[in-house]
């Protein structure tokens, strides 16, 4: 067992990813370990980017644009948005971030294309909702091809693959390999779109064993989240 610190947490956690890689036969150098740090201080991304983090998340577009100015430059750090973006945000969200992994509508993937006029170009991957209930985010899987088609013919974004959070309180591994055949419907718009974006503190190995290209982690490695007040 590691000492309980930062650096302790994060060792632990890539030991978990690269064993997980490994026991279905994969490289664990395919996977992108993303820390995610909301409800945390600007402080602790400083703190992980000493540490040699490069990768960092966060989902709520205020939040995020606030401490990605507390923050400051730092040499090679990604930020990336996964959660919920509201379209009038799209501009904030596009201002700071490398990949956002939420785009679940047309209307969103416009915003980001237009407020991205002499930026470089955004990688993005669409949100798919692996539950019945709407309020979770996501695009339908049954939209997802035309969404794809969408965002392919943005101009300003690159389409990089599919995100998904596993359904509460149910099984993650047949939910992720749902997720891996709705991956390969959008490769067949755009044959580029390798990534898969699953996996969390609590069901990243069964993500890995479905061919999760990025997990974002946040508790196991931030430890748990401040209370909020
Ligand atoms: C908070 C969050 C995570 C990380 O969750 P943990 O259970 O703390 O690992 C991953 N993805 C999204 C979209 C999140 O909002």
């Amino acid at each position: 067992m590691t000492e309980d610190t930062l650096a302790g947490r994060l060792a632990d956690i890539d030991a978990r990813v690269a064993h997980a890689a490994r026991a279905v036969g994969r490289s664990p150098a395919e996977i992108t370990r993303i820390v995610v740090t909301k409800f945390h201080p600007a402080s602790l991304v400083s703190e992980l980017h000493r540490l040699g983090v490069r990768d960092v998340g966060e989902n709520r577009q205020q939040e995020f644009s606030a401490k990605v100015g507390d923050v400051g430059p730092l040499e090679g750090l990604r930020w990336h948005f996964v959660g919920q973006a509201q379209t009038k945000k799209a501009r904030a969200i596009r201002a700071s971030a490398a990949v956002v992994h939420s785009v679940d509508r047309a209307k969103l993937a416009d915003a980001l294309d237009r407020a991205g006029d002499g930026m470089p170009p955004l990688d993005v991957l669409l949100q798919v909702n692996l539950t019945d209930d709407v309020g979770r985010g996501g695009v339908a899987p049954d939209e997802l091809e035309g969404l794809a088609e969408h965002v392919a013919g943005c101009g300003t974004l690159v389409l990089r693959g599919v995100m998904a959070v596993a359904p509460l309180g149910q099984e993650a591994a047949p939910a992720f390999d749902a997720l891996a055949g709705y991956a390969e419907r959008v490769r067949r718009v755009a044959p580029d779109a390798t990534w898969m974006s699953a996996g969390m503190t609590a069901d990243f190995a069964e993500a890995i064993a479905a061919g999760a290209t990025h997990l974002r982690i946040g508790s196991a490695i931030t430890g748990p989240r401040p209370d909020r007040g």
